[in-house]
């Protein structure tokens, strides 16, 4: 699938649903036949048009979800309750059904697997789609580089890949923090708040905001001049890269995609 990745232009391409999959009770992730797939990056994202009968059309960017060498392009679309595209992305195509496509796009926010700096990856919500591009990527290529994940989420239900990044937690140097946006404290399974003295785990559940103790907590000290990848709604987004410079860490090593309103 990586075979070509390089800028070009972009032509529209039918891809077909080959399954979906539940990932929480409003995410998906769709996989797709998509028949002369140029190849992409960990990190990019295609575009989607849906076209109705009466010529109407609606189009939408969408992360791809898998890593550069699997044999089908997966999207993870989150359902927007009152959106146009995702409700009908998510709910309404069934295998088989066909939809427009073009990319890949984006030659900013890429993790190339054969950088050598540990990598932070800080997800808001469904932020968390190219940063498992990027993981995947990363355990296709046995790459040794430490990885970091800050995922922030409304409560433990909404985490998307959770059983996928416990495994890979243990297979890999992944570590995980999940942040608990709306959990109450005694419904999560670990410490309500950072505790300092706590040892560092694979996988932590914290109920809170990302914050500078968070950031003191689950980042990588600003020293060890991490690649940080920042994804998800636009105020998370903000405030998360806000935090990471405001810590020390260098702004030019800060990439941030954006995927929508404020959370
Ligand atoms: C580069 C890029 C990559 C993206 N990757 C993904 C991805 O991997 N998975 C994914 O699920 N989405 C992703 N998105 C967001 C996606 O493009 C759509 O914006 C989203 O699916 C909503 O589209 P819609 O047509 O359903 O809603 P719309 O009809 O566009 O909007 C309906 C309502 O929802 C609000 N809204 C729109 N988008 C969001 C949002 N992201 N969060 C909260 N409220 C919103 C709007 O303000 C409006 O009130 C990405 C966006 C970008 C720019």
């Amino acid at each position: 699938m990586a075979r070509a990745a390089v800028p070009g232009r972009l032509n529209w391409q039918v891809a077909t649903l080959a399954t979906a999959k539940v990932e929480t009770a409003t995410a998906k992730t769709l996989v797709l036949d998509v028949p002369d797939w140029p190849g992409h990056l960990a990190g990019q994202h295609v575009d989607v048009k849906l076209t109705a009968e009466d010529g109407y059309s609606a189009q939408r960017s969408y992360s791809i979800a898998s890593a550069p060498d699997g044999a089908r392009l997966e999207l993870t679309v989150q359902r927007i309750a009152d959106g146009e595209v995702s409700p009908y992305l998510t709910e309404v195509m069934e295998p088989g059904d066909a939809m427009a496509l073009r990319g890949p796009i984006g030659y900013w926010f890429v993790w190339d697997p054969r950088s050598t700096a540990p990598v932070l990856l800080v997800a808001g919500g469904s932020g968390v789609v190219p940063l498992m591009a990027m993981i995947r990527a990363h355990a296709a290529a046995q790459s040794k580089i430490p990885l970091r994940l800050i995922y922030s989420v409304r409560t433990p239900a909404d985490a998307i890949y959770a059983d996928e990044l416990t495994q890979r937690s243990v297979a890999s140097p992944l570590e995980v923090t999940y942040l608990y946006t709306r959990a109450p404290a005694a419904s999560i399974r670990a410490p309500a708040a950072p505790d300092p003295t706590a040892s560092a785990g694979p996988i932590r559940h914290r109920s809170s905001r990302i914050n500078a103790d968070i950031v003191a907590e689950a980042a990588w000290p600003p020293d060890t001049k991490p690649a940080v990848f920042i994804c998800g709604p636009s105020g998370f987004v903000e405030s998360a890269s806000d935090l990471l410079v405001a810590a020390g860490h260098d702004p030019a090593q800060v990439k941030t995609e954006r995927f929508g309103p404020t959370s």
